[in-house]
């Protein structure tokens, strides 16, 4: 196959996404060898090829059609579009899936003696930030005006060295808010990492790898977010078993050699299984209770 014809799929080089990306395309059974420093790196066992950039490249490099794919977060998509949409630059993809990982959100955080009274109070105020489009998207729909300094890392820092009031910068566990002194007060954009693609409709060749990886992707979304349980249950308890099983599947219950009081229960959860229901299943006189990680899944 010829390089017009392998799909070329955008991915962060380093950072917060790649390390999920990287396992996200060995699980899918591609082959990649990323030690090296090059940029482009080919897929030994498909027709396809990854470009490692940074993140922030990434939506523009889909949107302009020099990469077919892209894995990238939901703020920097959303940043890249308004942003373009501002330039009169093409901003056009097609969000093709949404992927289980990279979940964060963009949110106004406040120095603690700062006496929040609502949206309002922010009004006038200047906010350090890597995400100037949204977080004026935001002030707009909320009836006021915001400025900002365009920072591109330590946002935190901002308030507390005077270049800013407040700042407006990415969140998952809040932790380094708290250590800068720092008070989430809004919450403006719920991301997670998805998976584009450029809105020009692919050649045949492209667009067959791409139905071949699809699948496989889902596949192992749907897997991680599955576990396989077994165990052993009295007999006369199934109907409770079944009823505590978590999930719309129904259990497949199978005998046990040279027991007749006993069955095994098997079933694929596709919702949590907390250790509550381990328990009251163990109270219904239920053993070796195993919750296992499911790898792949199809169909
Ligand atoms: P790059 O340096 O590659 O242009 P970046 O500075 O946004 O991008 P990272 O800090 O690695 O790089 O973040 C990459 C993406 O990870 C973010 O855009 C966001 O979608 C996601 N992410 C998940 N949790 C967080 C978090 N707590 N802080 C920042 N980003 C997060």
């Amino acid at each position: 196959m010829t390089t017009e014809t392998r799909l070329r799929i955008a991915m962060q080089k380093s950072g917060r996404l790649s390390d999920d990306t990287q396992n996200l395309f060995k699980r899918c059974g591609l082959n990649l060898n990323v030690s090296d420093r090059r940029l482009l790196a080919h897929v030994a066992n498909m027709p396809i090829d990854v470009m490692r950039v940074r993140s922030s490249d990434i939506p523009g490099l889909v949107m302009d059609g020099v990469c077919d794919l892209g894995i990238v977060g939901d703020n920097t998509l959303e940043e890249t579009a308004l942003e373009r949409e501002l330039m009169g630059q093409k901003s056009q993809y097609i969000r093709t899936s949404a992927l289980n990982f990279g979940g964060c959100r963009l949110s106004i955080a406040m120095p603690e003696s700062f006496n929040y009274q609502g949206i309002k109070s922010l009004d006038g105020l200047r906010f350090a930030t890597t995400y100037p489009q949204l977080l004026n998207r935001y002030a707009k729909a909320n009836g006021i005006n915001v400025e900002f300094c365009l920072l591109k890392g330590s946002v935190e820092v901002a308030p507390r060295v005077g270049l800013s009031d407040g700042i407006c910068d990415l969140v998952s566990t809040g932790a380094t808010l708290e250590a800068n002194g720092l008070v989430e007060v809004e919450e403006i954009f719920k991301s997670k990492a998805s998976l584009i693609q450029t809105s020009t409709p692919l050649c045949t060749e492209k667009q067959s790898i791409l139905d071949t990886l699809l699948p496989r992707i889902q596949g192992v979304m749907k897997a991680k977010e599955s576990k396989y349980i077994m165990l052993h249950a009295p007999k006369d308890k199934i109907a409770q078993v079944s009823a505590l099983m978590p999930g719309k599947e129904t259990p497949t219950i199978l005998p046990l050699a040279g027991r007749d009081d006993l069955v095994a229960v098997h079933v694929v959860a596709t919702e949590t299984f907390f250790w509550e229901t381990m328990e009251q299943l163990n109270a219904l006189g239920c053993n070796s209770i195993l919750v296992m990680p499911i790898e792949k899944m199809m169909g």
